[in-house]
Protein backbone atom coordinates (compact mmCIF):
# COMPACT_ATOMS: atom_id res chain seq x y z
CA UNK A 1 0.00 0.00 0.00
CA UNK A 2 1.12 3.34 -0.95
CA UNK A 3 1.49 5.46 2.22
CA UNK A 4 0.47 9.16 1.30
CA UNK A 5 2.37 12.12 3.65
CA UNK A 6 0.17 14.98 3.82
CA UNK A 7 1.91 17.94 5.27
CA UNK A 8 -0.27 20.32 7.15
CA UNK A 9 0.39 23.81 8.72
CA UNK A 10 -1.55 23.78 11.71
CA UNK A 11 -1.30 27.67 12.42
CA UNK A 12 -1.27 28.92 8.74
CA UNK A 13 -3.94 26.33 6.61
CA UNK A 14 -7.55 27.30 6.68
CA UNK A 15 -7.73 23.36 8.12
CA UNK A 16 -11.90 22.96 7.90
CA UNK A 17 -10.80 23.00 3.71
CA UNK A 18 -7.66 22.29 3.62
CA UNK A 19 -7.46 19.59 0.76
CA UNK A 20 -4.85 17.38 2.36
CA UNK A 21 -7.43 17.01 5.68
CA UNK A 22 -10.48 16.54 3.55
CA UNK A 23 -8.58 13.58 1.55
CA UNK A 24 -7.66 11.87 4.82
CA UNK A 25 -11.61 12.34 5.96
CA UNK A 26 -12.82 10.39 3.03
CA UNK A 27 -10.17 7.57 3.22
CA UNK A 28 -11.53 7.26 7.05
CA UNK A 29 -15.50 7.04 5.82
CA UNK A 30 -13.91 4.52 3.31
CA UNK A 31 -12.61 2.36 6.55
CA UNK A 32 -9.15 3.34 5.96
CA UNK A 33 -6.80 3.93 8.97
CA UNK A 34 -4.83 7.06 8.98
CA UNK A 35 -2.04 8.56 11.07
CA UNK A 36 -3.32 12.07 12.61
CA UNK A 37 -1.03 14.47 15.08
CA UNK A 38 -2.38 14.98 18.56
CA UNK A 39 -1.03 17.16 21.60
CA UNK A 40 0.84 14.05 23.11
CA UNK A 41 1.31 11.45 20.43
CA UNK A 42 0.65 10.62 16.82
CA UNK A 43 -2.61 8.57 17.13
CA UNK A 44 -3.79 5.63 14.16
CA UNK A 45 -7.50 6.64 13.22
CA UNK A 46 -9.93 4.49 11.68
CA UNK A 47 -13.88 4.62 12.06
CA UNK A 48 -14.70 3.62 15.83
CA UNK A 49 -17.94 2.18 14.39
CA UNK A 50 -16.46 -0.47 11.82
CA UNK A 51 -14.78 -3.68 12.62
CA UNK A 52 -13.16 -3.84 9.30
CA UNK A 53 -11.29 -0.24 10.52
CA UNK A 54 -10.56 -1.41 13.70
CA UNK A 55 -9.12 -4.97 12.78
CA UNK A 56 -6.89 -2.60 10.14
CA UNK A 57 -5.61 -0.68 12.84
CA UNK A 58 -4.62 -3.80 15.15
CA UNK A 59 -3.17 -5.38 12.41
CA UNK A 60 -0.59 -2.22 11.06
CA UNK A 61 0.39 -1.87 15.07
CA UNK A 62 0.52 -5.90 15.34
CA UNK A 63 -1.27 -4.89 18.85
CA UNK A 64 -2.34 -7.43 21.01
CA UNK A 65 -6.81 -7.90 20.47
CA UNK A 66 -7.46 -7.47 23.93
CA UNK A 67 -6.11 -4.22 24.41
CA UNK A 68 -9.10 -1.48 24.18
CA UNK A 69 -8.40 1.60 21.91
CA UNK A 70 -8.82 5.24 22.96
CA UNK A 71 -12.28 6.80 21.79
CA UNK A 72 -11.26 10.09 19.58
CA UNK A 73 -14.15 13.25 19.77
CA UNK A 74 -14.27 16.58 18.93
CA UNK A 75 -17.39 17.67 20.44
CA UNK A 76 -18.97 16.42 23.79
CA UNK A 77 -22.74 15.95 21.70
CA UNK A 78 -21.14 12.47 20.31
CA UNK A 79 -20.92 10.97 23.71
CA UNK A 80 -24.30 10.28 24.50
CA UNK A 81 -24.23 7.88 21.20
CA UNK A 82 -21.83 5.38 22.76
CA UNK A 83 -21.52 6.19 26.35
CA UNK A 84 -24.52 4.93 28.74
CA UNK A 85 -24.07 7.42 31.71
CA UNK A 86 -21.88 10.52 32.22
CA UNK A 87 -21.14 11.15 36.24
CA UNK A 88 -21.01 14.06 37.42
CA UNK A 89 -17.08 14.12 37.99
CA UNK A 90 -16.86 13.23 34.66
CA UNK A 91 -18.42 16.31 34.09
CA UNK A 92 -16.02 18.54 35.78
CA UNK A 93 -12.99 16.94 34.76
CA UNK A 94 -13.98 17.40 31.05
CA UNK A 95 -15.40 21.14 31.43
CA UNK A 96 -11.29 21.67 32.92
CA UNK A 97 -9.07 19.43 30.87
CA UNK A 98 -10.90 18.76 27.31
CA UNK A 99 -9.68 19.55 24.56
CA UNK A 100 -6.41 18.04 26.44
CA UNK A 101 -4.60 15.02 27.36
CA UNK A 102 -6.91 12.87 29.73
CA UNK A 103 -9.12 9.96 28.86
CA UNK A 104 -12.69 9.24 30.34
CA UNK A 105 -13.37 5.81 30.97
CA UNK A 106 -17.46 5.49 31.01
CA UNK A 107 -20.03 3.29 30.98
CA UNK A 108 -20.48 1.85 27.73
CA UNK A 109 -23.85 2.46 25.16
CA UNK A 110 -24.30 -1.25 23.80
CA UNK A 111 -23.98 -1.90 20.45
CA UNK A 112 -22.86 1.65 19.48
CA UNK A 113 -19.03 1.27 18.68
CA UNK A 114 -17.04 -2.08 17.19
CA UNK A 115 -17.02 -4.11 19.53
CA UNK A 116 -13.39 -4.67 18.89
CA UNK A 117 -12.53 -1.09 19.87
CA UNK A 118 -13.26 -1.73 23.23
CA UNK A 119 -11.74 -5.34 23.34
CA UNK A 120 -15.22 -6.74 24.32
CA UNK A 121 -15.76 -4.63 28.06
CA UNK A 122 -18.68 -2.94 28.96
CA UNK A 123 -16.43 0.51 29.51
CA UNK A 124 -15.03 2.66 26.67
CA UNK A 125 -12.23 5.18 26.83
CA UNK A 126 -13.03 8.80 25.51
CA UNK A 127 -10.97 11.62 25.03
CA UNK A 128 -10.56 14.97 23.03
CA UNK A 129 -7.37 16.04 21.63
CA UNK A 130 -5.67 19.59 21.71
CA UNK A 131 -4.41 19.72 18.62
CA UNK A 132 -6.33 21.67 15.60
CA UNK A 133 -5.50 19.19 13.09
CA UNK A 134 -6.88 15.99 14.25
CA UNK A 135 -9.97 18.18 15.37
CA UNK A 136 -10.49 19.32 12.20
CA UNK A 137 -10.09 15.99 10.73
CA UNK A 138 -13.13 14.46 13.33
CA UNK A 139 -15.62 17.62 12.36
CA UNK A 140 -14.67 16.70 9.09
CA UNK A 141 -15.62 12.95 8.54
CA UNK A 142 -18.03 13.63 11.59
CA UNK A 143 -17.12 9.75 13.01
CA UNK A 144 -16.11 8.94 16.39
CA UNK A 145 -12.52 7.64 15.71
CA UNK A 146 -10.72 5.53 17.28
CA UNK A 147 -6.77 6.03 17.86
CA UNK A 148 -3.92 4.16 19.95
CA UNK A 149 -0.43 5.29 19.19
CA UNK A 150 0.83 5.13 15.65
CA UNK A 151 3.77 3.35 16.25
CA UNK A 152 4.18 -0.41 15.82
CA UNK A 153 3.74 -2.40 19.10
CA UNK A 154 5.84 -2.61 21.68
CA UNK A 155 8.14 0.07 20.41
CA UNK A 156 7.98 3.95 21.33
CA UNK A 157 5.56 6.14 20.92
CA UNK A 158 5.36 8.32 17.81
CA UNK A 159 6.11 12.49 18.05
CA UNK A 160 6.73 13.12 14.59
CA UNK A 161 5.63 12.05 11.46
CA UNK A 162 8.79 10.35 10.59
CA UNK A 163 8.85 7.97 13.44
CA UNK A 164 5.13 6.61 12.19
CA UNK A 165 6.85 6.16 8.48
CA UNK A 166 9.42 4.28 10.38
CA UNK A 167 7.24 1.92 11.65
CA UNK A 168 3.81 1.79 9.41
CA UNK A 169 5.17 2.95 5.87
CA UNK A 170 3.34 0.72 3.41
CA UNK A 171 0.65 -0.18 5.95
CA UNK A 172 -1.78 2.59 6.52
CA UNK A 173 -3.09 4.71 4.12
CA UNK A 174 -1.53 8.07 5.15
CA UNK A 175 -0.08 10.63 7.91
CA UNK A 176 -0.94 13.80 8.10
CA UNK A 177 2.00 15.69 9.14
CA UNK A 178 1.86 18.46 11.47
CA UNK A 179 5.46 18.64 12.93
CA UNK A 180 6.31 17.01 16.39
CA UNK A 181 3.92 16.97 19.08
CA UNK A 182 3.87 18.71 22.24
CA UNK A 183 3.23 16.92 25.27
CA UNK A 184 5.26 13.76 24.47
CA UNK A 185 3.94 11.33 26.66
CA UNK A 186 0.16 9.56 25.99
CA UNK A 187 -3.29 10.84 27.79
CA UNK A 188 -3.90 10.39 31.16
CA UNK A 189 -6.04 7.39 31.44
CA UNK A 190 -8.73 7.66 34.13
CA UNK A 191 -11.40 5.52 35.19
CA UNK A 192 -14.72 7.43 36.32
CA UNK A 193 -17.18 4.62 36.84
CA UNK A 194 -16.42 4.50 40.14
CA UNK A 195 -17.04 6.92 42.89
CA UNK A 196 -13.57 8.01 43.28
CA UNK A 197 -12.04 8.42 40.29
CA UNK A 198 -8.94 6.12 39.32
CA UNK A 199 -5.76 6.61 37.59
CA UNK A 200 -4.97 3.68 35.23
CA UNK A 201 -2.34 5.55 32.82
CA UNK A 202 -0.35 8.33 34.10
CA UNK A 203 -0.20 10.64 31.59
CA UNK A 204 0.20 14.60 30.23
CA UNK A 205 -2.56 15.59 32.75
CA UNK A 206 -1.07 15.13 36.36
CA UNK A 207 -2.63 13.80 39.57
CA UNK A 208 -2.08 16.93 40.97
CA UNK A 209 -4.16 18.65 38.75
CA UNK A 210 -6.99 15.98 38.54
CA UNK A 211 -7.58 16.45 42.35
CA UNK A 212 -7.46 20.05 42.58
CA UNK A 213 -11.00 19.66 39.89
CA UNK A 214 -12.67 16.58 41.84
CA UNK A 215 -10.87 16.02 45.32
CA UNK A 216 -9.58 12.45 45.98
CA UNK A 217 -8.51 10.77 43.34
CA UNK A 218 -6.70 6.75 43.39
CA UNK A 219 -3.96 5.50 41.54
CA UNK A 220 -4.81 1.46 40.19
CA UNK A 221 -2.19 -0.24 42.30
CA UNK A 222 -0.71 -2.48 39.51
CA UNK A 223 1.09 0.54 38.81
CA UNK A 224 3.31 0.87 41.43
CA UNK A 225 3.86 -2.94 42.14
CA UNK A 226 6.95 -3.33 39.97
CA UNK A 227 6.73 -7.45 40.36
CA UNK A 228 3.86 -7.32 37.86
CA UNK A 229 1.54 -9.79 40.37
CA UNK A 230 -0.94 -7.42 40.29
CA UNK A 231 -3.94 -7.20 36.77
CA UNK A 232 -3.87 -3.72 35.90
CA UNK A 233 -7.23 -2.48 35.28
CA UNK A 234 -6.54 -0.78 31.91
CA UNK A 235 -5.11 -4.19 29.97
CA UNK A 236 -2.61 -2.44 27.69
CA UNK A 237 -0.51 -1.57 31.21
CA UNK A 238 0.47 -5.27 31.29
CA UNK A 239 2.43 -5.31 28.05
CA UNK A 240 6.21 -4.20 27.81
CA UNK A 241 5.99 -1.05 25.75
CA UNK A 242 8.36 1.84 24.81
CA UNK A 243 11.68 -0.60 24.30
CA UNK A 244 14.54 0.69 22.45
CA UNK A 245 16.26 -2.24 20.78
CA UNK A 246 19.38 -2.43 23.17
CA UNK A 247 18.96 -3.69 26.73
CA UNK A 248 17.79 -0.23 29.07
CA UNK A 249 18.37 -0.09 32.78
CA UNK A 250 17.34 2.70 35.01
CA UNK A 251 20.00 3.63 37.73
CA UNK A 252 19.08 4.45 41.34
CA UNK A 253 22.11 6.48 42.47
CA UNK A 254 24.91 9.10 42.08
CA UNK A 255 25.75 10.10 38.26
CA UNK A 256 29.46 8.54 39.34
CA UNK A 257 27.94 5.40 40.06
CA UNK A 258 25.82 5.53 36.42
CA UNK A 259 29.31 6.19 35.08
CA UNK A 260 31.46 3.32 36.80
CA UNK A 261 28.43 1.11 35.13
CA UNK A 262 29.35 2.67 31.73
CA UNK A 263 33.24 1.75 32.34
CA UNK A 264 32.36 -1.53 33.07
CA UNK A 265 30.51 -2.28 29.70
CA UNK A 266 33.11 -0.22 27.93
CA UNK A 267 35.62 -2.68 29.23
CA UNK A 268 33.19 -5.60 28.12
CA UNK A 269 33.90 -4.33 24.74
CA UNK A 270 30.13 -3.28 24.52
CA UNK A 271 28.91 -0.02 23.14
CA UNK A 272 26.95 1.54 25.68
CA UNK A 273 24.70 4.53 25.66
CA UNK A 274 23.43 7.20 28.77
CA UNK A 275 19.72 8.76 28.61
CA UNK A 276 20.52 11.87 30.94
CA UNK A 277 18.94 15.68 31.01
CA UNK A 278 20.88 18.80 29.61
CA UNK A 279 22.10 19.58 33.49
CA UNK A 280 23.86 16.47 33.75
CA UNK A 281 25.10 15.44 30.11
CA UNK A 282 29.05 16.70 30.97
CA UNK A 283 29.33 14.06 33.90
CA UNK A 284 29.59 10.98 31.24
CA UNK A 285 31.80 9.54 28.91
CA UNK A 286 30.10 6.87 27.25
CA UNK A 287 30.20 6.25 23.76
CA UNK A 288 26.50 8.17 23.23
CA UNK A 289 25.15 10.15 25.58
CA UNK A 290 21.77 12.01 24.67
CA UNK A 291 20.13 14.67 26.81
CA UNK A 292 16.50 13.99 27.43
CA UNK A 293 15.16 17.64 28.29
CA UNK A 294 15.52 19.65 31.10
CA UNK A 295 15.61 17.90 34.85
CA UNK A 296 14.50 21.19 36.14
CA UNK A 297 11.02 21.29 33.68
CA UNK A 298 9.84 18.01 33.48
CA UNK A 299 7.54 18.53 31.06
CA UNK A 300 11.06 18.65 28.41
CA UNK A 301 11.67 15.06 29.76
CA UNK A 302 8.28 14.13 28.50
CA UNK A 303 8.44 16.43 24.99
CA UNK A 304 12.01 14.40 24.48
CA UNK A 305 11.56 11.21 25.64
CA UNK A 306 10.54 8.87 22.85
CA UNK A 307 12.48 10.56 20.11
CA UNK A 308 15.63 10.14 22.60
CA UNK A 309 14.80 6.28 22.80
CA UNK A 310 14.36 6.12 19.19
CA UNK A 311 17.65 7.41 18.61
CA UNK A 312 19.40 5.35 20.63
CA UNK A 313 18.18 2.47 18.00
CA UNK A 314 20.06 4.61 14.91
CA UNK A 315 23.44 4.83 17.24
CA UNK A 316 23.56 1.34 17.92
CA UNK A 317 24.31 0.90 21.16
CA UNK A 318 24.79 -2.49 22.97
CA UNK A 319 23.39 -1.05 26.47
CA UNK A 320 21.87 1.94 27.92
CA UNK A 321 22.17 3.15 31.33
CA UNK A 322 19.33 6.24 32.08
CA UNK A 323 19.18 8.35 34.97
CA UNK A 324 15.54 8.41 37.22
CA UNK A 325 13.12 11.18 37.41
CA UNK A 326 10.69 12.58 40.73
CA UNK A 327 7.28 11.25 40.07
CA UNK A 328 5.64 14.25 41.03
CA UNK A 329 3.88 16.33 38.03
CA UNK A 330 4.29 14.31 34.98
CA UNK A 331 7.44 12.94 36.27
CA UNK A 332 4.72 9.73 37.40
CA UNK A 333 4.53 9.08 33.34
CA UNK A 334 8.02 9.70 32.53
CA UNK A 335 9.04 7.00 35.19
CA UNK A 336 6.25 4.76 34.06
CA UNK A 337 7.31 5.23 30.02
CA UNK A 338 10.75 4.10 31.43
CA UNK A 339 9.97 1.42 33.47
CA UNK A 340 8.38 -0.54 30.83
CA UNK A 341 10.96 0.87 28.54
CA UNK A 342 13.40 -1.07 30.49
CA UNK A 343 11.56 -4.46 31.64
CA UNK A 344 11.54 -2.76 35.07
CA UNK A 345 15.24 -3.52 34.88
CA UNK A 346 16.83 -1.32 37.28
CA UNK A 347 20.15 -1.02 39.42
CA UNK A 348 20.21 0.38 42.68
CA UNK A 349 24.06 1.50 44.00
P1 LIG B 1 -2.86 3.67 23.47
O1 LIG B 1 -4.03 3.47 22.60
O2 LIG B 1 -1.65 2.99 22.97
O3 LIG B 1 -2.66 5.09 23.87
O4 LIG B 1 -3.26 2.92 24.83
C1 LIG B 1 -4.54 3.14 25.39
C2 LIG B 1 -4.53 2.69 26.83
O5 LIG B 1 -5.85 2.90 27.37
C3 LIG B 1 -4.23 1.20 26.96
O6 LIG B 1 -3.44 0.99 28.12
C4 LIG B 1 -5.62 0.61 27.12
O7 LIG B 1 -5.59 -0.64 27.77
C5 LIG B 1 -6.33 1.69 27.92
N1 LIG B 1 -7.80 1.62 27.76
C6 LIG B 1 -8.53 1.92 26.65
N2 LIG B 1 -9.85 1.69 26.86
C7 LIG B 1 -9.96 1.22 28.13
C8 LIG B 1 -11.07 0.79 28.94
N3 LIG B 1 -12.33 0.79 28.51
N4 LIG B 1 -10.79 0.38 30.21
C9 LIG B 1 -9.53 0.39 30.68
N5 LIG B 1 -8.45 0.78 29.96
C10 LIG B 1 -8.65 1.19 28.70
MG1 LIG C 1 0.36 3.01 22.62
Amino acid sequence: MNTNVWKVDKYVDKLESNPHIVDAAHFLRDNEVIALPTETVYGLGGNAESDEAVTKIFEAKGRPVDNPLIIHIADIAQLEQFTAEIPAKAEVLMDQFWPGPLTIIFKKKQGALSEKATAGLDTVGVRMPDHPVALALFRQCGLPIAAPSANSSGKPSPTTAQHVMDDLNGKIAGVLDAGPTGVGVESTVVDCTEEIPVILRPGGITKEQLEAAVGQVRIDPALTNTEGTARPKAPGMKYRHYAPNAPLYLVSGTRVFLQQLVEEKKQEGLRVGVLTTEEHTGEFDADVVFACGRRAELETVAAMLYDTLRKFNQSEVDVIFSEMFPTTGVGLAIMNRLQKAAGNKMISE
